[in-house]
């Protein structure tokens, strides 16, 4: 059974060298862990993907902060990555396939760089980290990102990023170790926080205004799918600027991956309300094993129908690949 993967980081030593001072401690500790083989773009990737029998890696540069960078710095640092992962993508068309990396304080450039990396590197769409300096993306200035996401009929990918330090000394201060640093992020903040964001972009209108757009969120759907239920009918009294209910926009724009969440109760919650059609099989790789995920998938309580949609025939239709 043909299986790809599609939220899988890589790094390059450039971006990183540029944005290790700007990143709290326990985060350069976690990338450093797996540093190797963040940046490694050929053989030992290849091998890690072959124990676990997955073909394909849809590929997108790992969360290093480059939204602390200037704006010029950070387009040039992208406009390499996405190079550098054009070439791993020449090398292994088999294996590798790219999302771009974008600089988002740089809107109109990065929406070109979107066009190029589509048009001329072949990549399946652009993934996003979250916030830009605080601004989440129903923001006005990031209107041309979507514009070309849009008319390149890609998908855009909204990753998780860490939060506002305003946020984070509130929410998440005053905790023992790093349980804060851990709560503000990979085990529970992220995810609320980008559950909201998704539902931030719905109400704004961006998909009134943007009717073909597609996102695809990590993650089991970032919460949602338990929760859309209740935001929907809460949203519902305050609503009528927009031509569709809020649960019809998440379930019309919104594809779901499994990155990270390896266990079947919130897969079937979100089997049930999203349906198998737009639940795609991911790791996390390098941050989750490959082989973790793997046994997941293979132990799946869904049909063979089901099952080839999850680990390979909902990717090939939504990324054309
Ligand atoms: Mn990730």
């Amino acid at each position: 059974m043909r299986t790809i993967t599609l939220e899988e980081h890589f790094a390059t030593v450039e971006i990183l060298k540029a944005t290790a001072h700007l990143q709290p401690p326990a985060r350069n500790d976690f990338v450093k862990a797996v540093e190797a083989k963040l940046l490694d773009l050929g053989k030992s990737r290849i091998a890690d993907m072959d124990a676990a029998g997955i073909d394909l890696q849809v590929l997108s540069l790992t969360n290093a902060g480059l939204d602390k960078l200037d704006g010029s710095a950070a387009t040039a640092l992208v406009h390499d990555a996405n190079d550098k992962l054009a070439d791993a993508a020449r090398a292994y068309p088999q294996r590798f396939a790219g999302f771009a990396a974008l600089a988002l304080q740089e809107p109109d450039k990065a929406a070109a760089e979107l066009e190029r990396c589509v048009k001329k590197l072949g990549f399946k769409g652009t993934l996003l980290h979250g916030t830009v300096k605080g601004v989440f993306l129903d923001d006005a200035r990031f209107t041309p990102v979507f514009e070309a996401a849009q008319a390149l009929d890609v998908p855009v990918y909204l990753h998780p990023t860490l939060p506002p330090k305003e946020v984070e000394e509130a929410y998440f201060g005053g905790l023992p170790g790093l349980t804060g640093f851990f709560l503000a992020t990979a085990a529970w903040g992220w995810h609320a926080e980008l559950g909201m964001h998704c539902l931030r972009l719905i109400v704004s209108g961006l998909f009134d205004r943007f009717p073909k757009l597609k996102i695809i969120i990590g993650h089991m759907g970032e919460d949602l799918p338990f929760s859309i239920a209740r935001a929907d009918a809460v949203l519902a009294r305050e609503t009528k600027h927009l031509q569709r209910r809020v649960s019809e926009y998440f379930q019309q724009h919104f594809y779901i991956t499994t990155s990270g969440y390896f266990t079947v109760p919130p897969l079937l919650c979100t089997m049930q309300v999203m349906g198998a059609d737009r639940i795609l099989f991911s790791i996390d790789y390098p941050y989750s094993p490959n082989t973790v995920g793997r046994n997941f998938l293979n132990a799946l309580p869904v049909s063979a129908e089901d099952m080839g949609k999850i680990s390979h025939g909902n990717a090939e239709r939504l990324l054309k690949l």
